[in-house]
C-alpha cells in the first residue's frame, strides 16, 4: 500500500488523537519539549515504535493505516514492555490464584459473566500447572470490576469503545492481579456487531494478571487489539503459549497423570477414599472412580472432569455427611466442597492446626459417632474436633499407640456403616477403633468386582 503524506488523509483531528495514544501507550512525554522541531522528532520516534509493533510500515508519519490502527477498540495496558508494571517480570509464586467477581454488568446475566470468568481462566489453566478458586468474599488476587470513566486507579477509561479494559500484573498486595473492565461497552457473550465478546476481552486482561505483556503476533489472545474469539473449544496460540509457559512451565505430567490406572490391578493403591452420598468416591493419580453402594450408576473420569478446580494430586479426603460436605486435600491446601450444589471453598490446613512441619496429609476418616476427624500423617495421626472445629490437644500420637497391627503408610481411609477401612499399600483393614483391632482384611480393589 501507498504511503500517504504526514498530513494526506489524515486531519488535524487524528493528529491530537494520536498525540494523545502515543502518551498513553507509549509513554510519550505529554509536555512539549522547548522547540517545536524536536517535540515533532519525539512523536515521530514513538511513532516509529508503535507502527513497528503493529508490524506497519515504519515511517514515523501518520498515514491512515496508523490511524486505523490506533482509532481500534483495544486493551488499556501500555504496549511497551519497558511499562512499569512489568519491570521485574513479575509472577505469581505459588500454583493456585483466587479471583472474585466484585459486580456485574447490566448488560449480561450474572451466570454468563461468571461461566464467561471461568472459560477465561481456563484457557491459562489447561496450559500450565494453575488452579483458580473462585472468592465470594473478601480480598482475592484477581479482583473483577466493571466501572466507568476515572474509577480511582489514574486510568479512567473513555465511554464507549476506545479501550475496553485494562489489568495489572502480579503482586501479592493491593491492585496487583486486577482486572478492570470499561462499563460503558456493549458487552455480549458471542459476536455481535457493535458489541464487544466478554470472553475475548476476558481471556486476554487475564493474561496480564498473570504476567503477560502484549505479543505482536495478530492471531494471539495478548495481541493487544481487540478481536472476537470463538470460546468454545477455544485454543490459545503457540504464542500465547510460549508466553504463559515460560512464567509457570507447562502442565506437569507427573502431577497429574494422563492415563487411566489398571483398577483391576492386583498391586492397585489409592491417594484417597471417602464417602460421598451413597456412594464411594476412590482417587488415583487424577483419575475417579464413583460406585454406588447399591444399584448401578458408578461413574469414572479423570477428577479435572468433574472437579475443575483440581489440577494437581489429591492427597486424601473426608466426608461429613450430616454437613452434605467433603473435604479434599491437596499438599497445603485443602477445599470444602458441598456436594449438593458444589460449591467450593479453599483453606490452608494449617487452619486446621497441623504443626508447620506437616506438609500434606497422608489420609483422612470422618468418624460419624464421635463426631472428630482422623488425619494419618507418616507413622503418626492428629483427632480434629469438627463440634468444637480444632484439633484435639495430645497429638499427634503414634500410630502403633492408636492403631496396633496397622504397619505402614495409610494411604487412604473411610467410614462405612460404623466400620472404619483403612488402606495401607493394596490391602484394606476393616478396623474397629476402641478394641483396637483389625475385624477382616481385603484387596484394595475388591469394590470394582474385578
Ligand atoms: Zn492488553
Ligand atoms: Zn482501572
Amino acid at each position: 500500500m501507498a504511503l500517504q503524506s504526514e498530513h494526506g488523509g489524515t486531519n488535524q483531528h487524528d493528529f491530537m488523537y494520536a498525540k494523545k495514544y502515543l502518551q498513553q501507550f507509549y509513554s510519550m512525554d505529554p509536555v512539549s519539549s522547548r522547540t517545536a522541531k524536536r517535540y515533532i522528532r519525539a512523536v515521530s520516534s514513538k511513532m516509529k515504535e508503535m507502527q513497528g509493533f503493529f508490524g506497519l510500515h515504519v515511517t514515523g508519519k501518520l498515514d491512515t493505516q496508523t490511524v486505523a490502527k490506533m482509532k481500534n477498540s483495544q486493551c488499556g495496558v501500555s504496549d511497551v514492555k519497558k511499562h512499569e508494571f512489568y519491570i521485574k517480570k513479575p509472577k505469581w509464586k505459588g500454583n493456585t490464584i483466587t479471583y472474585r467477581i466484585q459486580n456485574y454488568t447490566n448488560k449480561l446475566k450474572h451466570e454468563e459473566v461468571e461461566q464467561v470468568v471461568e472459560m477465561s481462566l481456563k484457557v491459562w489453566s489447561d496450559v500450565t500447572p494453575l488452579n483458580f478458586v473462585r472468592k465470594h468474599s473478601g480480598d482475592a488476587d484477581i479482583m473483577i470490576t466493571f466501572a466507568s470513566k476515572e474509577h480511582g486507579d489514574f486510568f479512567p477509561f473513555d465511554g464507549p469503545r476506545g479501550i475496553l479494559g485494562h489489568a495489572y500484573g502480579p503482586e501479592e498486595e493491593a491492585i496487583g492481579g486486577d482486572v478492570h473492565l470499561d462499563e460503558d461497552e456493549f458487552w455480549t457473550t458471542g459476536y455481535v456487531k457493535k458489541g464487544y465478546d466478554l470472553f475475548s476481552v476476558v481471556a486476554h486482561e487475564f493474561g496480564h494478571s498473570l504476567g503477560l505483556g502484549h505479543s505482536k503476533d495478530p492471531n494471539a489472545l495478548m495481541y493487544p487489539k481487540y478481536k472476537f474469539f470463538e470460546s468454545k473449544g477455544f485454543q490459545l496460540s503457540h504464542d500465547d503459549q510460549t508466553a504463559i509457559q515460560s512464567l509457570y512451565g507447562a502442565q506437569s505430567e507427573n502431577s497429574l497423570g494422563r492415563s487411566i490406572p489398571e483398577k483391576c490391578e492386583n498391586s492397585l493403591t489409592y491417594d484417597a477414599v471417602t464417602s460421598m452420598g451413597n456412594s464411594l468416591l476412590f482417587i488415583k493419580d487424577g483419575y475417579m472412580w464413583l460406585q454406588k453402594y447399591w444399584g448401578t450408576g458408578n461413574v469414572e473420569g479423570f477428577h479435572q472432569n468433574y472437579f475443575p478446580k483440581f489440577q494437581t494430586k489429591i492427597d486424601a479426603a473426608y466426608e461429613i455427611p450430616d454437613r452434605k460436605t467433603v473435604c479434599l486435600f491437596t499438599a497445603l491446601k485443602y477445599w470444602i466442597m458441598n456436594t449438593l450444589t458444589m460449591e467450593i471453598s479453599m483453606h490452608s490446613i494449617y487452619d486446621l492446626g497441623f504443626f508447620i512441619t506437616v506438609t500434606h496429609i497422608d489420609a483422612a476418616v470422618y468418624i460419624k459417632r464421635r463426631k472428630k476427624t482422623f488425619f494419618f500423617v507418616g507413622d503418626e495421626f492428629w483427632s480434629f474436633d469438627e463440634v468444637l472445629k480444632m484439633m484435639e490437644p495430645g497429638y499427634p500420637k503414634k500410630m502403633q499407640d492408636g492403631f496396633p497391627g496397622i504397619n505402614g503408610t495409610v494411604n487412604a481411609a473411610f467410614e462405612w456403616a460404623g466400620f472404619m477401612y483403612i488402606f495401607v499399600d493394596s490391602d484394606v483393614y476393616a478396623y474397629h477403633y476402641e478394641e483396637k483391632k483389625i475385624l477382616f482384611s481385603i484387596k484394595a480393589n475388591a469394590w470394582f468386582r474385578c
